[in-house]
């Protein structure tokens, strides 16, 4: 397509640092276009590190007979499994049947349709317990008697976003973080896009502009692009709780409640347990989200009708929320709007196009995206062919089943490290563990410690691999390691990295 002889700077500019943005500007860049990411806080600061982080077909979405969705993301737990399984991991789900609820042999009928449209390879299939006598019956009530083990993934969604970026990086993308998108405007066949960044105002030019703004979606194209009055997504907010570790197993519990949501209660982090979600419309600004006291006793009260030991505030060590920005099909209640995602391509034909980026899961991001660059490719020319399902992110290039043998390995290697710090490092770096210890022998080659086994060494990789600018981006996003250190390890981290800013 002509640019009216102008060259563009770039041939893709992407807003938004999400799952979406990312897997977009990573699949685009290692096709050979040439893309810039504009975030306009921290990576996966929205609503891709507020997920329950499930690597799911989405059992419930059978009963909204959203099979397309189901099956996509289905086949998705192994590809990317694959992809990055240190941040990527199967977990199985045990689904009491309580009576009065779905009967038995519905619930068994849609895990054999569950089982059969998600091909699979290495994941287990379901199977029968009886929890009178199965380990995972005993932190529950007694009145339960049969349940389903199933297999769904798990992943680290805010290492998901990170890994996204670094890959789109290493294939030669420009990603900036606080840089917030706040005009772009037409100029024949190019986008011309201001930028607001921590070093003031930037001017850039590209062929394409992709709106992956997630709950900002509407936002981005009112302001930014001054479009006025759209409303695409429907903003739908999700809470969590995290408490103390409740059992010792590691099956997580999926367990129906009275208004017909599940609830999760899922091991993490090693000592926690999280328990989520809810399902509320919502209407205030999505930076601003935060949990009520309503969405909290809804969630103890969920787990409490399961657990023998009532689950209370005090078990409570840390909440987040998040706004999942769903496509506007008119669905009535929360819980049905679609899941699915939309793609759409305003412009082009000598005006530069725009392509909007409405809902999606962090389960199908990949697809989402390989959708977009085939969308992108038909509008500005094709690059490239489809590479991201055999890709793997930085890190994971070891088998999916190899975790232990990578944890022993880098034990052998690092013989003087702790091995807990070594099996945590491992989780968040997989093989790029090796670069970020270089020729560490003993922990006090890794320089300054921050508590909960953070060291300046780790924090100075983060800083040069990962675009952490500020403690709350290496605690709460690349790590969840705030919930471990204290108010004083904080501030020492905070000034360490204001020192080197
Ligand atoms: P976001 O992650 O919100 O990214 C958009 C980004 O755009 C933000 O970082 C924002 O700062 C940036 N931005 C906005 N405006 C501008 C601008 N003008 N300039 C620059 N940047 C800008 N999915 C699953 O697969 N499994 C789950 O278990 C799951 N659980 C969920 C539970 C909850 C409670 C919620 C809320 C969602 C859940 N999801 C789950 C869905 C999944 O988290 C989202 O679909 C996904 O994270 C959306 O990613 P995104 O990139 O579209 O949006």
């Amino acid at each position: 397509m002509s640019t009216g002889g102008m060259e563009a700077d770039y041939d893709l500019l992407v807003i938004g640092g999400g799952v979406n943005g990312t897997g977009i500007a990573r699949d685009a860049a290692g096709r050979g276009y040439s893309v810039m990411l504009c975030e306009m806080n921290d990576l996966a600061s929205g609503t891709s590190s507020a997920a329950t982080k499930l690597v799911h077909g989405g059992l419930r979405y059978l009963e909204y007979y959203e099979f397309r969705l189901v099956h996509e993301a289905l086949a998705e737990r192994e590809v990317l499994w694959a992809a990055a399984p240190h941040i990527i991991w199967p977990m199985r789900f045990v689904l009491p049947h309580v009576k009065g609820m779905r009967p038995a042999w519905f619930l068994r009928l849609g895990l054999f349709i569950y089982d059969s449209l998600g091909g699979r390879k290495l994941l287990p299939a379901t199977k029968t317990l009886d929890l009178r006598t199965a380990a995972v019956g005993k932190p529950l009530k007694k009145q339960f008697g049969t349940a389903f083990e199933y297999s769904d993934g798990w992943v680290n969604d805010a290492r998901l976003v990170a890994l996204n970026a670094r890959d789109a990086a290493d294939r030669g993308a420009v990603v900036r973080t606080r840089s917030k998108v706040i005009s772009a405007r037409r100029e024949g066949a190019l986008w011309r896009v201001e930028i607001e960044g921590r070093n003031g105002r930037e001017s850039a030019t590209a062929r394409m502009l992709v709106n992956a703004a997630g709950p900002w979606v509407d936002t981005v194209m009112t302001r930014a692009l001054g479009e006025g009055g759209a409303h695409n997504v429907r903003l739908v907010k999700g809470s969590h709780i995290v408490t103390r570790k409740l059992y010792e197993h590691d099956r997580c519990y999926f367990f129906q409640n009275a208004d017909g949501r599940p609830v999760f209660a899922i091991p993490y982090e090693n000592d926690f347990t999280l328990i989520g979600t809810t399902d509320l419309d919502y209407a205030g600004d999505p930076a601003e989200v935060k949990i009520s006291d309503e969405e909290t006793e809804y969630l103890l009260k969920a787990v409490s009708e399961y657990f023998e030991t009532p689950v209370t505030e005090a078990d409570i060590v840390w909440a987040y929320s998040g706004v999942r920005p769903l496509f506007d099909d008119g669905a009535s209640a929360s819980k049905e709007a679609t899941r699915d995602y939309v793609l759409k391509i305003e412009g082009g034909d000598g005006t530069a196009p725009l392509l909007n980026v409405f809902g999606g899961k962090l389960t199908t991001y990949r697809r989402l995206a390989q959708k977009a660059v085939d969308m992108i490719g038909e509008t500005i020319g094709a690059k490239g062919a489809h590479w991201t399902k055999t890709g793997t992110l930085p890190g994971g290039d070891f088998p999916p089943e190899g975790f232990e043998a990578l944890v022993a390995e880098l034990g052998r290697a690092y013989p003087g490290l702790d091995g807990k710090l070594i099996r945590r490092l491992a989780r968040a770096y997989g093989t790029k563990t090796r670069a970020l210890l270089g020729g560490a022998k003993s922990a006090t080659d890794l320089g300054e410690a921050f508590g909960a086994g953070l060291t300046a060494r780790e924090v100075d990789y983060l800083m040069a691999e990962e675009w952490a600018l500020n403690a709350e981006d290496v605690l709460w996003r690349r790590s969840k390691l705030g919930l471990r250190v204290s108010a004083g390890d904080k501030a020492r981290l905070a000034a360490y990295m204001t020192a080197r800013t």
